[in-house]
């Protein structure tokens, strides 16, 4: 049964959050169409890693920054890169972020990410049973890599904070990393495996796969470039299509990833985000070398994980303009780092590259749009939005619909950022 009037809702943009929307507000009854310029899962949910893991909790502006930061302000870390022009003209995103790398800060976000990121791991599992993807899908964790033991002694604000969150994880010898990964070079002394966390071995054929039962359920997907929003007389929303067409709606959930502020800044809702952006280059799978799981090497900022079709090594952050040209100085740094790693085969396809939108909280907008009637929010998912698709789905479905929320929605609430 449909729920609402006529124009029902419209999803702009199709990525991991987008689609996991429209499957939600489908199932509540709503009578949902679901825009992308391209088809579903192209973009960012398309170039990830595939980790889906409750240690994802910790944001990248935790305390532990602070002691990095010299490190990465020389600009020659594999972790980090990034171009001061554009820290400078994003100042106040950066003293805003930096300003969050405080504790009190680190609880309120750790403590909402744990609820977002625990509500969207079962939903995932069903979703993928749902949209026969589950063959996708591999519950074995993922390991972070240490070269020197020391390291994960001094990684202590992490350990803690997995245990404060009961995230099951156990400490690995170079013998018990061997035989859980047996092809790794011996390079590491310590490993930590956090055995609460799944990873897929495609993201975005997941995300195809989550959009093929939308279709499937009777939702509508249309390919189109929406251009602009606009209100009518009677409080419809017009989306204006690049093509000239006009789609009205009832209701909007914007879901633009890092082109979010395209479609909000005429509104002026612009949300202050800035783009971490990260690249994959996948390699050809060799039958005498095999990785299990995603590994993530923390001494060089880099995770390689198994794929359908080969291994993908995805770099850490590169601070810079979305559209800023390719730069694959951090790429080829993150190469060499891996090779010391793991016997990679040939490359095989071109890089990738992919921007995380991220606010300075490192929390996404889930919500309503402050001053705009039936336009909502659910954008910013920096590092995890493939992890958190599905509970941001949730939340935003029940704030919409006026239901009890299932985790506190007040640490995503666009009013923290826009006006
Ligand atoms: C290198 C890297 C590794 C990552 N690894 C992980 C990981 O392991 N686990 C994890 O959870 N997250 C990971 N992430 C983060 C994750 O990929 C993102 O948070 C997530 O994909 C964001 O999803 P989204 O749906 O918000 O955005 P997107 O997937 O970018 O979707 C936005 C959609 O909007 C569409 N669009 C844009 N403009 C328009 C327009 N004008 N009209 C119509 N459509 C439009 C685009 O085509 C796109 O499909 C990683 C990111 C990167 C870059």
């Amino acid at each position: 049964m449909q729920r609402d009037e006529a124009p029902g809702v419209a999803v702009v943009g199709a990525g991991m959050v987008g689609v996991c929307c429209a499957l939600e507000l489908q199932r509540r009854g709503l009578k949902v169409q679901l825009f992308d310029r391209k088809p579903p899962g192209q973009e960012t949910s398309f170039g990830n890693a595939g980790v889906i893991a409750r240690s994802s909790l910790i944001p990248f502006n935790n305390p532990g920054l602070w002691a990095g930061l010299p490190r990465f302000l020389t600009n020659r870390t594999a972790q980090f890169r990034y171009n001061p022009l554009y820290l400078l003209q994003e100042m106040k995103w950066g003293l805003g972020f930096l300003s969050r790398a405080r504790r009190s800060a680190f609880d309120e976000t750790t403590l909402a990410l744990d609820a977002l990121i625990r509500l969207s791991i079962p939903a995932h599992r069903q979703l993928m049973q749902a949209a026969g993807a589950s063959h996708r899908l591999r519950e074995d964790g993922w390991i972070y890599l240490y070269r020197d033991a020391q390291a994960l002694v001094k990684n202590r604000l992490a350990r803690e904070t997995f245990d404060h969150f009961e995230i099951a994880t156990q400490e690995l010898d170079p013998s018990a990393l061997r035989s859980l990964e047996p092809h790794l070079h011996p390079i590491f002394q310590r490993a930590l495996w956090i055995k609460d966390a799944c990873s897929v071995d495609d993201p975005g054929q997941v995300v195809q796969a989550y959009a093929g039962l939308f279709q499937a359920r009777g939702g509508v997907l249309v390919q189109r470039e929406m251009a602009a929003l606009q209100r009518d007389a009677r409080g419809l929303w017009q989306l204006h299509g690049s093509d000239g067409s006009v789609t009205p709606a009832g209701k909007v959930v914007i879901a633009l990833g890092p082109w979010a502020n395209d479609l909000l800044a005429p509104l002026k809702l612009a949300a202050p985000l800035a783009f971490e952006r990260g690249y994959h280059q996948n390699f050809v799978a060799s039958p005498d070398a095999r990785l299990t799981r995603p590994v993530y090497d923390t001494a060089a900022g880099y995770v390689l994980a198994p794929m359908e079709n080969g291994i993908r090594l995805s770099t850490g952050v590169e601070l810079t303009r979305r559209d800023a040209p390719v730069n694959l100085a951090q790429l080829e740094m993150t190469e060499v780092a891996a090779r010391q790693a793991f016997p990679l085969g040939a490359q095989s396809g071109a890089p990738w590259l992919g921007s995380r939108p991220t606010l300075p909280d490192s929390r996404p907008l889930i919500g309503a749009a402050p001053n705009h009637p039936d336009l909502w929010l659910a954008l910013g998912h920096q590092h995890i939005g493939l992890s958190t698709g599905p509970g941001t789905a949730q939340l935003l479905a029940e704030l919409m619909l006026g239901e009890t929320c299932s985790i506190d929605p007040a640490p995503f609430h666009p009013e923290r950022f826009i006006a």
